[in-house]
């Protein structure tokens, strides 16, 4: 025999019902940031890896046209006349900035004919922002998940890790 009902009886779902509820849809909302956080800066590295990509073709096509040399001074400036675009001398991740990308120090005014191994061999890569930087190994701006992004000499674009850096051939002497 049951007990009877005493007091009002109480519509709408249950307190624990509505917690639970609230912690799916914080969670939910939690993810999508995450995910968006995560597609941008997947765009983000996509960008840089496309910019990278016509940079360096601009700076071969510098060297067919000067005797296989890269520019010795003024990089960007020499080269846009070839990439026609200033942003692709911009990372998407320093969009205030006018420049981003470094040209190896060490291939200033040299012969492509010095490199000895062009797919070790750093051409531009993520360094301090500025126009017609020149720079090396020290100045890698490591801002893409704690990795860099560079174009070699071959013109393969890769991401490499802030370990990397000492890995890679610099100087195209030092075999
Ligand atoms: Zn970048």
């Amino acid at each position: 025999m049951s007990e009877p009902r005493t007091g009002p009886r109480r519509w709408g779902p249950a307190p624990a019902l509505v917690l639970v509820v609230c912690v799916l849809v914080m969670c939910v909302v939690a993810l999508g940031g995450a995910l968006m956080r995560y597609a941008h800066k997947r765009v983000d590295s996509l960008s840089c890896h496309k910019n990278l990509i016509q940079a360096g073709l601009s700076l071969h096509m510098y060297a067919h046209d000067y005797g296989g040399r890269f520019p010795p001074d003024a990089w960007c400036d020499h080269v846009l006349v070839y990439s026609r675009a200033r942003f692709v001398f911009t990372c998407p991740l320093l969009p205030d900035a006018s420049g981003g990308y470094a040209f190896n120090e060490a291939l200033r005014g040299r012969s492509l004919g010095d490199v000895g191994d062009p797919a070790t061999t750093p051409l531009l890569f993520d360094g301090p922002r500025g126009w017609n930087v020149y720079a090396g190994p020290g100045d890698v701006r490591a801002a893409h998940g704690g990795g860099w992004q560079v174009v070699y000499v071959d013109s393969y674009v890769r991401w490499r890790s802030s370990e990397d850096v000492d890995a890679l051939q610099w100087n195209p002497q030092s075999e």
